[in-house]
């Protein structure tokens, strides 16, 4: 496995929620995280059916366009009663005219439970895979999961996405109403993250 052991990593995401993450998650290395928003990067299309098939175009295109090594995150919200949905669509989901509606993409997951007959508890996972590329074409990929069901209605003010109706397994609160930092220790980002770090960054 590479090593990663340059001062400045690139993380190819726009989006605030999981960048703001990643900076805590990787705090204790002494390493400059940019965002892709930040140096003004174009996002991507997401032409892959796949979380790791995503991540893998995030990352090498974020990575060939600035000569940085990137990280790319692609994650998703896979619900058992909608078969896997909204999975690599959770932010298709969430798309207006006007820029992403959380509470809108909330309120389908909720009215597709209901059409479904499913009984609850409507048991859920969010997934997510991290891809490390290097300029040189290489790349690592890692992965994590965490298993929960989806609550309605939704509930909490931290966190960002889908936060509001998840409750993970073994909590009686949602995402949305833990400390997000809590949040980080036992969230599918973070499981991937450890192996991130313990990969190619200890
Ligand atoms: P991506 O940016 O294409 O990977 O889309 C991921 C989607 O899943 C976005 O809509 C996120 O809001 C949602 N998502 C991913 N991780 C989380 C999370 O930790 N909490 C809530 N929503 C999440």
């Amino acid at each position: 496995m590479r090593k990663f052991d340059e001062d400045r990593l690139l993380v190819a995401t726009h989006n605030r929620g999981k960048l703001e993450e990643i900076d805590h998650l990787l705090e204790r290395f002494d390493i400059t995280i940019v965002g892709a928003g930040d140096l003004g990067l174009e996002e991507p299309e997401e032409t892959e059916t796949s979380f790791v098939g995503n991540a893998r175009i995030k990352a090498h295109a974020a990575s060939k366009a600035t000569g940085l090594p990137a990280l790319a995150d692609d994650s998703g919200l896979c619900v058992d009663a909608l078969d896997g949905a909204p999975g690599v669509y959770t932010a298709d989901w969430a798309e207006t005219p006007n820029g992403r509606d959380f509470s809108m993409a909330m309120q389908k997951v909720h009215d597709r439970l209901v059409s479904s007959g499913d009984p609850e508890p409507w048991t859920a996972r969010f997934c997510c895979t991290l891809v490390l590329a290097w300029p040189d074409g290489h790349h690592e990929v890692f992965e994590g999961m965490i298993e929960g069901r989806i609550t309605w209605p939704p509930r909490g003010d931290q966190g960002h996405g889908y936060d509001p109706i998840f409750q993970p397994d073994g909590y009686d609160i949602t995402f949305a109403e833990m400390n997000r930092w809590e949040k980080n220790t036992l969230s599918h980002r973070g499981a991937a993250f450890t192996k991130l770090v313990q990969g190619c960054f200890d």
